[in-house]
């Protein structure tokens, strides 16, 4: 095709330079018939480009100007790519009309930030779950409009594996869940879905256990109180009664236990302020956790190591974590034989503050250990009975690790002991 064009301007100039040559012979002027050639050749073609210039900057789908040759060809060509182009542009505007109309629809909100945390595109749901206005808040930071302290932090820490849940700044008895997914580059896609009713339902589910907790103490406390004093009574008691009344307190003792563990628990899962900042002494606290750790284990022998740097300040509350960490070292003892050894350990690195409750005593086989910070879970329902435990303990301390900004590890070799690790962020170090 090229070749074609190519050979017929060539044949054209050939035949026009052949003509002007002989009618410059008829009149004797050679040079000048060629000259005029020429010159009628190059203005033609400027011409023809000052149309083309004309018909590409009038910028209108119109056709364009008639005209022959070489010219012709060229308008064409790039008029038949225009409207391929005008049709494939079309297509894809139809298509993302059908995914913003979708997203739209959503009852969810979705919202579109870039690289540098403003907001670029969201959906009618984001207008009415968080308040959005277009286009005031288009190119806003986001956290200019959504400043709780708790969004700020998540947003700001870049860390998205896990979802947000906070209540909504504009109605506070409405819940969000916020999750955001890095896309492109740097951009990020936020989702806010309203978990007003679920959280309802599982507050009420808490307040449940909370109550029934609250509501069982009071008389079980006059049941231990009665058998503790008809145990201690000078009267002689029936032999055969005097084993079932231990029994009645042992096992009283045990639901006076987990009333008090569920109710911690409660407590913990209500409150969801991350907790205070105030500096605990971890070096005095484990050392009277590790004194009530031998007090338990009492006959039983165990060697409690102590090694922690006194230095060793964390931000948080007091009781809470002298509870995890009491919960870690009654377990250690708990499932460890006489004569074991139990270490717990305090330091300080780049990493945060860790604390180490390590024994040599039963271990937990793998399958076991990423189900043991649930509610109830146990390795072995009748092992636990006979040490007491409630099957709670865990479970209290994941929940006031995660007050802290904490996390609890566990590794464990069957047969071999255990080593439950408490790690806290840099931040909660004084
Ligand atoms: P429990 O009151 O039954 O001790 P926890 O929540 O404290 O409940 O612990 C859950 C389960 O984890 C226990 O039943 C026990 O099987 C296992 N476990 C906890 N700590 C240890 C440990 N140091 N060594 C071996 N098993 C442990």
């Amino acid at each position: 095709m090229r070749t074609h064009f190519a050979g017929s301007v060539f044949k054209l100039l050939f035949w026009l330079l052949v003509a002007s040559a002989l009618a410059g012979l008829l009149v004797g002027e050679i040079a000048w018939g060629l000259v005029i050639g020429l010159s009628l050749y190059i203005a033609w073609h400027l011409r023809q480009m000052t149309r083309f210039v004309q018909w590409l900057s009038a910028q209108r789908n119109d056709p364009p100007p008639e005209t022959g040759g070489l010219w012709g060809e060229i308008f064409n060509s790039i008029y038949r790519m225009q409207r391929r182009d005008s049709r494939m542009r079309a297509k894809q505007q139809l298509v993302i009309d059908r995914i913003q109309a979708s997203t739209a629809a959503l009852s969810d909100a979705v919202v579109m930030i870039d690289a540098k945390g403003r907001l670029e595109w969201w959906n009618h749901a984001a207008e009415r779950l968080l308040g959005f206005r277009a286009p005031d808040d288009s190119g806003q930071h986001v956290t200019n409009l959504l400043r709780d302290p708790r969004f700020v932090a998540y947003f700001e820490a870049d860390n998205f594996r896990e979802p947000l849940d906070i209540a909504s700044h504009l109605n506070l008895s409405a819940r969000l869940q916020y999750t955001i997914t890095h896309y492109g580059q740097g951009e990020r896609l936020m989702v806010a879905r309203d978990t007003t009713r679920l959280h309802n339902l599982e507050q009420m589910r808490k307040d449940f256990v909370a109550n029934v907790s609250h509501e069982l103490r009071t008389p079980l406390t006059v049941v231990v109180g009665y058998l503790e004093t008809l145990q201690d009574s000078d009267e002689p008691i029936n032999p055969r009664w005097k084993r079932a009344l231990q029994q009645m307190e042992q096992q009283s003792r045990r639901m006076q236990n987990l009333l008090n563990d569920l109710l911690m628990l409660a407590r913990l899962e209500n409150d969801d302020r991350t907790v205070e900042h105030k500096p605990v002494d971890i070096g005095q606290m484990l050392n009277s956790v590790a004194q009530d750790g031998r007090a338990l284990s009492a006959d039983q022998g165990h060697q409690i190591r102590l090694e922690t740097d006194p230095k060793i300040r964390l931000l948080g509350a007091d009781a809470e974590l002298s509870s995890a960490f009491s919960n870690l070292v009654f377990n250690a003892v708990k499932y460890t034989p006489d004569r074991g050894e139990i270490s717990i350990c305090s330091w300080r690195d780049q990493g945060g503050v860790h604390i180490s409750v390590s024994d040599n005593g039963t271990g937990i086989a793998p399958q076991h250990i990423s189900r043991l910070t649930e509610r109830f879970y146990r390795v072995d329902s009748s092992r636990s009975t006979n040490t007491g435990g409630t099957g709670l303990g865990l479970a209290i301390v994941k929940h006031v690790l995660l007050r802290h900004e904490g996390r609890l590890e566990i590794s464990s070799t069957l047969g071999k002991g255990s080593v439950f690790t408490c790690h806290f962020p840099i931040s909660r170090s004084a």
